[in-house]
């Protein structure tokens, strides 16, 4: 086959041919090292622990599958697929490579690939059919995302029919997952006590369409980010603030390009919040407690030029002791929700959530605390596995305790 042809047949990979060739397969990303600390740590790459660990599995194999595609010596098939479909994309990877390559962007074209050819993950397919059927991915009535409204003792504006600068994107995990609607009760709150004027679109709110990109699914992603266009355009809001890691770098940075014709800003609510507490010098009580702070992937490494890694921090050390954990900010381990691995192989993420908590444990810290609520999830499901005395916390929650 013709090298046109081949990239006529990979449309996705071909969006990032510059670099498909430049992987030297020297194997530095085989297990994400960390080369920051001194002796360098070894094995930031989740999937290395808990897969069968044969090199597809790891950093080098998947980069290997795709020049090989590319060059026309390897198909697209469903045991590819299986494998590829098990990492979370958190692209530690890539933090190791030398050569600066992007490979999250690289697994995500790959997976692009595989759904075209066919060869989607029938979990995957379930999950992202929801999304465009029902506006969002857990398969339920989109009336649901009205339900945490109802527990709180103020109104919030409709972002459907009343102006407001700022726009809370909720995200389906935290409207949908009852013991995690906390998350969007305490944003909402801790939002009114700092005189955030700002709506939500409750039963309106369209999912991001972060699960079906992460997958590969480009159909349903833009079917989803149309509508959310709409939304936004209608609305005329001016800011969007979510509190969920993975809306976070969706709405960011896949939303890019489509949010720049409207100027409309994504923060993340926890860089509005440390903005306006920093500026009004809004003391906040101290705690008394010891917490460790997870980097949700999507605040970190895969959120563009201006990682997360510090603004929480400082926070933390505002209200609690904060007592860090072996591997943090760039080189931190991922909770292993991420990437579809959650909806289609639940064991793996629960193992990759084990050792997560194992890692904050090791620090004598009881509260583990992040600022994602799908790593909440996959977190207080491995602590509960764990029976362990950790605590899972969302950051917005202390924020609000510390703030009375
Ligand atoms: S992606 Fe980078 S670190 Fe990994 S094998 Fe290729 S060149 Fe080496
Ligand atoms: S994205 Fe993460 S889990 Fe997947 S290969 Fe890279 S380091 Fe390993």
């Amino acid at each position: 086959m013709t090298e046109i042809s081949l990239k006529e047949k990979y449309k996705h990979l071909s969006e990032l041919e510059q670099m498909i060739l430049q992987c030297i397969s020297c194997g530095d990303c085989r297990e994400a090292t960390d080369f920051s600390s001194d002796p360098p740590k070894w094995g930031v790459c989740v999937a290395r622990d808990h897969t069968p660990g044969f090199e597809p599995f790891f950093g080098r194999g998947k980069m290997q599958i795709i020049r090989s595609l590319w060059q026309g010596k390897l198909e697209l098939s469903k045991d590819m697929a299986e494998v590829i479909y098990q990492c979370p994309t958190c692209n530690a990877c890539s933090e190791a490579c030398f050569y600066d390559i992007d490979n999250a962007s690289f697994y995500e074209a790959l997976r692009a690939e595989l759904v075209d050819a066919g060869y989607a993950l029938d979990g995957h397919k379930e999950m992202n059919q929801a999304m465009t059927d029902l506006l969002n991915p857990y398969q339920r009535d989109n009336k649901q995302k009205n339900d945490w409204l109802e527990k709180l003792d103020f109104k919030i504006k409709d972002a459907s029919s009343e102006k407001a600068d700022v726009l809370y994107f909720v995200g389906c995990t935290t409207a949908l997952t009852p013991q995690i609607q906390t998350v969007a009760i305490n944003t909402a709150k801790v939002l009114k006590k700092l005189g955030v004027d700002f709506s939500v679109f409750g039963e309106n709110e369209v999912c991001c369409g972060s699960v079906a990109m992460r997958t590969g699914d480009r159909k349903a992603f833009n079917y989803v980010s149309d509508k959310n266009l709409d939304l936004f355009q209608k609305s005329g809001i001016k800011t969007i603030i979510t509190s969920c890691a993975g809306c976070y770098r969706t709405l960011k940075l896949d939303y890019a390009d489509l949010l720049k014709d409207l100027d409309i800003n994504v923060v993340h609510t926890i860089e509005l919040v440390y903005k306006i507490i920093n500026e009004k010098n809004i003391q906040l009580n101290n705690l008394g407690i010891n917490v460790t702070y997870h980097d949700p992937c999507h605040t970190g490494r895969n959120s563009g030029d201006t990682p997360l890694y510090e603004e929480p921090r400082e926070l933390l050390r505002k209200m609690a002791n904060l007592v860090e954990m072996a591997t943090i900010k760039e080189n931190a381990k991922c909770c292993g929700a991420g990437g579809g691995v959650k909806k289609a192989f639940p064991e793996l993420a629960l193992e990759i959530a084990k050792s997560r908590v194992q890692e904050a444990e090791e620090t004598g810290a009881q509260n583990l605390v992040s600022i994602c609520p799908f790593c909440f999830r996959n977190i207080d499901d491995a602590i509960k596995a764990l029976n362990s005395n950790m605590k899972m916390v969302d950051l917005l929650e202390l924020i609000d305790q510390a703030l009375n």
